[in-house]
């Protein structure tokens, strides 16, 4: 089992013709409200590409709906708990020219306790994986504890703050990055070579495997003197929101039924490739059927 404690968003999304500038009021032609946040993306992902995948998470007790999304989806939501406070949501304005602003209220996403961090890695098997982002609080205190109890962490720095930094990062086996998040961890200009980007990681962190995702420049692998390349396909985008939560389900999923690293970065760069041409985030994500399809041609 992957036990992934992560943040869930509600995202309103609204069409403008122009975002709002200050003391205006605009009328928005067009709203939708959908389940977003980085960790429900990712718990998504890993059901949609057949993994076992149990999600930790707090929820506003009005929006239970988004539980039972994710557990359609096949996410075991036993400790999706529904709480008194506002959940996390993004209010997103999108103008005609699909330029976008977002505020985004962390909401129940934040009031994590010391005895559900206790909880997670009590009911957390030897050999379970633990999945983690940067849209929750209690991380310190839980990668503390995965390294106590050795339990494999995987992790996610998005979205890459000062605080990502101060946290005991030797916990983690399993690093994520995108190109923003590996400049924030390396100390380095965002538009470094990726080779640079990639010896600093390795420094920093050299017992962690590291995939680094570079959008359509593909992906790097890199562990101990190991390192390989995983090129993008080549498609046509139209919304790349959720691209790296697809590509870490997906590359989870795969590791999960022991598939070997070429395998995951695979499987990982095809269902990021089809989540891409569609719109949303969560909608976005692919089936695994949908994704053997592509890898059967
Ligand atoms: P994030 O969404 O975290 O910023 P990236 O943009 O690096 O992550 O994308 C993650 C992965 O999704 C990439 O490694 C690649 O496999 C795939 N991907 C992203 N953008 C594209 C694109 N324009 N064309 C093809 N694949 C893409």
């Amino acid at each position: 089992m992957l036990h992934n404690l992560g943040s869930i968003n509600l995202d309103h999304v609204y069409r403008v013709p122009h975002l709002v500038t200050p003391g205006e009021t605009l009328a928005s032609h067009a709203y939708a409200v959908g389940l977003g946040g980085k960790g429900a993306n990712q718990s998504l992902a890993l059901a949609r590409a057949g993994g076992r995948v149990c999600h930790w998470g707090r929820l506003g007790r009005r929006d239970a709906w988004a539980r039972d999304t994710l557990a359609d989806a096949g996410v075991d939501v036993s400790h999706v708990s529904l709480v008194d406070a506002p959940s996390g949501h993004a209010i997103i304005q999108v103008d005609d020219a699909g330029e976008n602003a977002i505020i985004l209220y962390p909401g129940a996403n934040h009031g994590f306790d010391g005895a559900t961090l206790e909880a997670l890695v009590d009911t957390a098997a030897p050999g379970d994986w633990l999945l983690l982002q940067n849209e929750c609080n209690g991380l310190a205190a839980l990668l503390a504890l995965a390294a106590e109890r050795r339990i494999r962490v995987a992790f996610n720095p998005a979205p890459m703050t000062d605080a990502v930094g101060e946290l005991p990062l030797s916990a983690c086996r399993l690093l994520f990055v995108n190109r923003t998040e590996a400049a924030g961890l390396a100390g380095l200009p965002v538009d470094s070579p990726s080779d640079a980007l990639l010896d600093a990681l390795a420094t920093r962190l050299p017992d962690c495997e590291l995939v680094l995702t570079l959008g359509a420049e593909g992906a790097w692998y890199q562990a101990g003197g190991e390192r390989r390349h995983q090129p993008a396909l080549k498609v046509s985008a139209m919304d790349t929101t959720g691209a790296g939560d697809t590509f870490i389900g997906y590359y989870l999923a795969a590791l999960q039924r022991g598939a070997t690293v070429p395998d995951c970065l695979a499987q990982a760069t095809v269902a990021a490739a089809l989540a891409v041409q569609r719109p949303g985030a969560a909608a976005g994500i692919p089936t695994a059927d949908e994704v053997a399809d592509f890898l059967g041609k």
